[in-house]
């Protein structure tokens, strides 16, 4: 992975160029933000640029043997953990070929697909201290090419307690010339004492131009479709992706969006669960489509209200809506809306009973919407 096929964060390369070049490189970093923004790709270009042999002004050069290992995934200096089943591996090696053949098709991907990836059951994954045993193992080894071992740890906030609290031993005194590249999605859930011994490198939401460049191209769509997607996902490529694969229109969605308000703020429960159930109906790509949308247009009243205009691409039917809507929308009341949907999102992703789920959003809605 070159620092050119990661979409966006141009910031953050930036720094982490200068980091190299200057040989200021912090021994723990931490890349943080959802897997949609690219922390993963973005740990693997930087790897690759250190390690490289023959270093181009902005790029590793992606031709040498050692870019060529890392590239495969097979560099003897860059190790990986990642969360596994503890019933079909305790540690990452045994699913290494998962992982490579993971990465190998996209680098972006969610911790949902990678469940779906390595268990039929869909079990939880965590980081155990089986794994904290390997990693201290593997740094012990000299490095094979004399200069930095990296380990890439993989969503470090699914270490359970006592593997954690080794990793903390391991970051405290670490071995000479290692490097830990922390890609967490919820770095809160870490513990504070790994968090400060780490540079934080906050990941942004992918810049507009870019997502809609790198749309245009991954799928072929006109200009006004990407325009379109690339407001819904707000800097999220995995979103983005979901979106642009499902063929659906936006008409439907700002539809049920509408409804789902309506019949929420007139507190008229028969309508709320009639449009639950015909949410509950939809497939599940689509409900989470739905989910996204909801997130988006609630933002969009944010907006409006606190800088009385709209940033984004909406079209003027829902700006109609949105008008009429947003006053309905404030400070105290967007945080529950967000981690309402937000956790709804999550459950989706979790199997969870979707009728079930609509229903309570409905009066979760009318709730906060009656603050
Ligand atoms: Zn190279």
């Amino acid at each position: 992975m070159r620092f050119e096929d990661v979409i966006g964060q141009s910031d953050l390369k930036k720094k982490l160029l200068k980091e190299v070049k200057n040989q200021k490189i912090s021994h723990a970093q931490m890349f943080h933000g959802d897997p949609g923004f690219g922390g993963l790709p973005l740990a693997l270009a930087f790897a690759q640029y250190i390690l490289c042999e023959d270093k181009q002004e902005n790029d590793s050069c992606s031709k040498c043997p050692t870019c060529r290992q890392v590239q495969e995934l097979q560099h003897p200096d860059l190790h990986f953990s990642f969360p596994t089943i503890q019933s079909i591996s305790k540690i990452s090696n045994g699913l290494l070929s998962d992982w490579r053949s993971q990465i190998q098709a996209s680098a972006y991907f969610s911790y949902f697909d990678w469940i779906k990836k390595i268990d039929p059951k869909e079990g939880k994954p965590i980081i155990s201290v089986h794994e904290s045993e390997e990693i201290h193992k593997k740094l012990r080894l000299k490095s094979y090419q004399g200069g930095y071992k990296i380990l890439i740890m993989w969503l470090p906030e699914t270490m359970n307690m006592e593997c954690a609290n080794k990793i903390l031993k391991i970051l405290e005194e670490p071995p000479k010339k290692t490097l830990f590249l922390l890609v967490a999605a919820n770095g809160d859930a870490l513990l504070d004492t790994i968090r400060s011994r780490c540079q934080l490198l906050q990941l942004q939401r992918i810049e507009k131009q870019v997502m809609e460049d790198h749309l245009k191209k991954a799928f072929n769509i006109d200009q006004e479709t990407c325009q379109s997607i690339t407001s819904f996902s707000e800097g999220n490529l995995l979103r983005a992706y979901e979106i642009a694969q499902s063929s659906d229109d936006d008409e439907e969605l700002k539809d049920a969006f509408i409804d789902m308000m309506r019949s929420s703020y007139k507190k008229n429960v028969i309508e709320m669960m009639n449009w639950s159930d015909s949410m509950a109906k939809r497939g599940k790509a689509r409900q989470k489509i739905f989910l996204t949308y909801t997130l988006h247009m609630l933002r969009q009243c944010i907006v409006k209200n606190y800088m009385g205009e709209r940033l984004v691409h909406v079209s003027k039917e829902e700006a109609a809506f949105i008008d009429r809507f947003a006053p309905f929308i404030s400070g105290t009341n967007i945080r529950e809306f967000m981690s309402a949907f937000d956790e709804a999102y999550y459950q989706l992703e979790r199997n969870a009973n979707s009728k079930i789920l609509f229903t309570l959003l409905c009066f979760q809605s009318m709730r906060f919407l009656h603050k």
